[in-house]
This record gives structure tokens, sequence and C-alpha cells, in this order.
């Protein structure tokens, strides 16, 4: 079966329902999601939790980084254990979220187990027993809401409140081109079940501490502009950090903030770290399509939101890499909508 026949509809249809008929016949699952979680990993992780825990399963959710600290208060975030390889693993199946193979995970031992493979990025390589891929989604909360529903679990608060934190974070609260009415219907639905959409706004992108709002002053104030103003570039190191006293977990949604000047079309944002790892983000608006620069590197995405990691120095990717956004902005922006 090829890739497009994966998506069709029909397919997806069948792949749910094989993967409600899997977890009805087991019993104890570990979920798992890809390293550095971000809101959609851990959202779509924990709704999957609740909705097993509610008939009655056993779960742990093992990830190789903690969550980021203003996650931290979303409920059952505390129960995520934290580890870089399980050793003895007691369940009758594993769910990997958003992970396109299993060394995403970042968490090594996983392998050779019946593995339910959830994921809404190109390029997953299909390495589950059971493979639900559907690019469509703007986010991998969006299929764990489906499966909920097709499980027959009333939407609780708890699942409401983290599909709703997958789909606000990973359509960069709503900016990205990859919502659609599905999108829109999940989230009413989650209002309805209790989710105060204020608060999670507030909860998730205002609650900065005033070291990060140093940091942002910082990295606004370096930030590089080139193209014309349409390519913007932020660079992080550990310099920054001791500066204004944050870690590199302060950095999570910073991207964003260039964005929000009219002209700027793309961010990269460059983090340096001290092992002499290069860990690049990329953001961009419309049809800038950043997924397909960052898949050249070996990382990938979404068209609006991509990254990947390379080993420096800095220069030997800079300027090759800037060419390779500028050319793509060049390409976006000729399907521009207005706006
Ligand atoms: P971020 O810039 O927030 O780390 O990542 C943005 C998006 O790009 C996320 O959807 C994330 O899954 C994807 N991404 C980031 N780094 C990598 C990578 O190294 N490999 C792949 N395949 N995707 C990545
Ligand atoms: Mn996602």
């Amino acid at each position: 079966m090829n890739r497009s026949e994966m998506m069709t509809p029909a397919t997806s249809k069948a792949v749910v329902d094989e993967i409600c008929d899997a977890i009805h016949a087991r019993r104890r699952f570990l979920i798992t999601s890809h390293a550095r979680p971000d809101g959609d990993s851990i959202g779509s992780q924990l709704a999957m939790a609740y909705a097993l825990v509610a008939l009655g399963k056993e779960v742990r959710i093992v990830n190789a980084d903690p969550a980021p600290e203003h996650y931290m208060e979303f409920p059952g975030v505390d129960h995520i254990e934290i580890a870089r390889e399980v050793v003895e693993i007691d369940a009758d199946a594993l769910i990997v979220m958003e992970s396109g193979d299993l060394a995403r995970t970042g968490v090594l031992g996983l392998e050779g187990r019946f593995t339910i493979n959830i994921d809404h990025h190109q390029g997953n390589t299909n390495y589950g027993s059971l493979n639900w891929l559907d690019e469509s989604a703007a986010a991998c909360g969006e299929l764990v809401f489906e499966l909920v529903q097709k499980l027959g679990i009333p939407l609780t608060v708890e699942i409401a409140t983290h599909v709703y934190l997958a789909i606000l974070t990973d359509t960069g609260s709503f900016h990205h081109s990859n919502i659609t009415p599905r999108t829109f219907d999940i989230c009413r639905q989650a209002v309805e079940a209790g989710v105060y959409p204020a608060a999670m706004a507030r909860r998730v992108f205002d609650s900065n501490s005033f070291g990060k709002l140093k940091l942002i002053g910082a990295l606004l104030d370096e930030m590089d502009l080139l193209d014309e103003g349409r390519l913007a570039v932020l660079y992080l190191n550990d310099d920054i950090l001791n500066a204004t006293g944050t870690t590199y977990n302060d950095t999570e949604g910073l991207i964003n903030l260039p964005l929000t000047a009219r002209e700027i079309q793309a961010v990269a944002f460059f983090k340096l770290g001290a092992d002499g790892d290069i860990r690049v983000s990329l953001r961009s608006k419309y049809d800038v399509d950043v997924r397909t620069v960052a898949s050249r590197h070996g990382g990938g995405g979404h068209k609006n939101a991509a990254g990947f990691t390379v080993k420096g120095p800095l220069d030997g990717v800079r300027d090759g890499l800037l060419k390779e956004i500028v050319d793509a902005i060049e390409l976006g922006i000729q399907t521009r909508p207005n706006g």
C-alpha cells in the first residue's frame, strides 16, 4: 500500500476501527511521543491516557524530556515518567504519537512491541503494527479526539483540555495554514465539555517569567533581518540564557514573535548547544514552506513550523540554509492570499 492510499478516508476509517479493536483487546499501554515534547505531544498523550483509564486500562507515559514548565499545571502532566530508556516494558501495546520513526522518541528499548503509530507529519516511516497517518489534521490531538469518540468514551474535561491544548499550540494559537472546519468543530465540543479558552490561552501563552521577558528583549535586540525584512534570524547561546537567568525551556514559543511584524514571512532560530549541536527551528506564514527546507537537513515538521538538528559550527550551515529559506519565501509569497 502506498502513502496516498494510506491517506484515503476509507482506509483511515478502517485503521481507526482496527486501533479501537486493538485497544479493547489489550490491558496495559505505554504511551510516548517525540523528544522535547510540545503542546501537541503532551496534549495527545494525556488525552489518550485519560481515555484509556476511562476504559479501565493501565497506562504509563514515558518521555525522553520533561514538558516545558508552563504545561506542568495541566492535569496528569506530573505523572509523565522521564526516561531515555525503558528497560522493562510491562505493556501489551505501545502508542506512539507525533513521531516519524521510533528514534524521534529519544527513548531506547521500544522496539519489537505491538505498536500503534498515530501521526500527522509527512514522512512517517510506517513503523507501527497499526499506522494512522493523517496529514490533514492540524494537530495529532485531532486524531486522538476522533479515536476517543470512536471508542465511545465521554469527553471529560480532562480529555477536552488536552485535546484543546494540542490544537491551540500546534496551530500556533490558530495562526497556521493547517486549520480546517474539523479543528473548530473539535474545539467547540471541547468548550462544551468545560474548557475555558481564555484561561487556556493565558496559561499557555501568558505565563512568562520576568527572566523570559528579558530573554525576549535580548533575542530581539540581536535579531538579524534579511531579504528586505522578509526573513528574521534569531540566535540563542548559553551567554544569553545566563545573562537573563533563563534556561533552554524558556525559549519555547519565542520563535513566533518576529512573525508578528507584518513584513516578516519566515523566521530561523539557531539554538547553539554547549555540545556543539545546533538546533534549528523554522516558522513561516501562509504558503512559505519551511518543512521542505527542514527535511533537506534531516528534519521535518509542517509547512509553517519545522525544525532539525545539525552539528556545528554555525558558519558551516547558516548561509546555505538562509538562502534556501529566502527561496522558499519567494516561492510561497506568489500564492499568498491577501492579508
Ligand atoms: P520546533 O521548532 O518547535 O522544535 O518544531 C516545529 C515542528 O517541526 C514540530 O512539528 C516538530 O515535530 C517538527 N520538528 C522539529 N524538529 C524536528 C526534527 O528534527 N525532525 C523532524 N522530523 N521533525 C522535527
Ligand atoms: Mn503535532
